[in-house]
């Protein structure tokens, strides 16, 4: 004979109190580690849920080690930080839902450093008194784009709402149709003017704007004409656009400035690193224009800000400009600008120091090689129902670089049994590892493009780390 099964007040009566828990030795290391808070709350949760099962009639955990190990694993959750590290194996190297560039080891040591101590933020040690934060990294700026002045605010959207604000706000700016951009999302260009307060005056149409268009648009209303970057776009065809030059000239025989947003903008030659011709802020500055904007986190591989380069005088009358204060950077971001912008002195080197470039520069027989490497090792851990072979592939720079022009690469091309469904589980178990795995659908294939990957060991170590006892497999 078998004793009757305790009923369920029984064993809900069975169950520890929270007291009893937070006593027991298994609780000692999680209030070492999580404080008496958390681990009060992750107790309750996890006696609250076994309570549930119990009256589901499930087996639920009951003793305290049991109800330990259920709040930690709850506690290990939630002190997971939301903003994780990500392998980016999408294929797109400056990915904005991923950050954007990773920045420079000598960015990243300037920006601990300022993260610890006081810094001559806006402090001139030599003369005892205030200073100014752009002060930092103005010299560098003009160096690097033969501008007169320059200033750099949160990101290239407020450099450019900063522009429209202090220089066209209750005037008309003058822009081609063909150029009036979106840019991910919120950043629209008529909003921006809108926001900016100035009179959006389009000219032209989408693929043809003249000289003509623009001409018949300047009159005494005019504060700015502006030009910008088609950064995630081409109109191909019949079209016509006039030069940055020409535009200028037409601008400043009417006494109006141009200003260009460049968007992306960099501030080396990309074809000495074997890729496409983008225009460089010096080219621009050197058109004529009397300002232009663009993004420190796009092909400058630096972290978000945006500059303003250009004349003294309205570079000056910006920073008068009470939304500039509104718009600041911190020192965090201008030390690692700094140190960023210091590497462009040595463009030898830079393909090696800055991971933008490094990244866009790798070649497809390194990508591939990295491949053939690769393909075994994740074979094994993804086990028998998930075919992994390497093929050819295109990756794109991303953030409106070079928008039509793509790059050879190579990846894993990752197919299992069962096609869609399972093509869709497999991708989201290698999202769900403890340092997720990004790559994209492509023909039926989840695909790892190696691009963005330099630490094959961690990827791999990642991989191993799915939950045991099935691991990936
Ligand atoms: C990317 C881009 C912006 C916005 O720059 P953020 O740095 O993302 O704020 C504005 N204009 C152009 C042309 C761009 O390409």
């Amino acid at each position: 004979m078998t004793a009757p099964a305790p009923s369920f007040t029984e064993r809900l009566r069975a169950l520890p109190a929270v007291d009893a828990v937070l006593t027991s030795p298994a609780a000692t290391p999680l209030l070492e580690r999580h404080g008496r808070a958390a681990t009060t709350a992750a107790m309750r949760a996890a006696l609250e849920t076994a309570r549930a099962a119990i009256r589901a009639g499930a087996d639920a955990p009951a003793t305290p080690a049991d109800l330990a190990a259920a709040a930690a694993k709850l506690l290990e959750t939630q002190a997971r930080p939301s903003l994780q590290p990500v392998f980016n194996l999408t294929g797109t190297v400056l990915h904005t839902n991923l950050g954007r560039a990773i920045l420079a080891e000598e960015a990243i040591e300037a920006a601990v450093a300022a993260m610890r101590q006081a810094v001559t933020l806006e402090y001139d040690p030599a003369a005892g008194r205030r200073g100014e934060r752009d002060d930092h990294v103005r010299a560098l700026l003009c160096d690097l784009t033969g501008a007169e002045d320059a200033t750099v605010v949160n990101n290239n959207a407020a450099a450019v709402l900063l522009v429209l604000n202090t220089l066209a706000a209750g005037r008309e700016s003058i822009v081609s149709r063909g150029e009036l951009i979106e840019i991910g999302g919120a950043f629209r260009m008529p909003d921006i003017m809108a926001r900016a307060g100035t009179l959006l005056v389009e000219v032209g149409t989408t693929n043809r704007t003249h000289p003509k268009d623009y001409a018949g648009a300047i009159g005494p209303q005019t504060g700015l004409v502006v030009k910008v970057h088609t950064s995630n776009y081409r109109i191909e065809g019949f079209t016509k656009e006039v030069p940055a030059r020409e535009l200028a000239d037409l601008a400043h025989a009417q006494g109006v400035p141009l200003f260009h947003d460049l968007g992306s903008g960099t501030l080396c030659d990309l074809a000495r690193y074997g890729l496409g011709h983008e225009p460089t802020v010096r080219e621009c500055v050197a058109d004529g224009a009397d300002l232009v904007t663009f993004s420190g986190d796009k092909l400058l591989g630096g972290p978000q800000t945006g500059f303003i380069v250009g004349r003294k005088d309205l570079i000056a009358a910006i920073n008068k400009n009470p939304m500039k204060r509104a718009l600041r950077v911190d020192k965090i971001r201008l030390a690692a600008l700094e140190a960023t912008l210091k590497l462009y002195a040595d463009p030898d080197r830079l393909a090696q120091r800055l991971p933008t470039l490094r990244l866009l520069a790798r070649t497809a027989p390194d990508l591939e090689a990295a491949a053939l490497r690769l393909a075994p090792v994740v074979a094994a851990l993804l086990g028998p129902h998930v075919t992994v072979s390497t093929c050819a592939c295109r990756s794109q720079i991303g953030s409106g670089a070079l928008p039509t022009e793509t790059l050879d690469s190579h990846a894993l091309s990752l197919r299992p049994e069962g096609g869609g469904g399972a093509l869709d589980a497999l991708a989201a178990r290698l999202r769900a590892l403890p340092v997720p795995v990004i790559g994209r659908m492509e023909d039926g294939a989840l695909l790892l493009d190696l691009r963005c990957l330099e630490d094959e060991a961690a990827f791999l170590a990642a991989l191993r780390a799915a939950e045991p006892p099935h691991g990936l497999a």
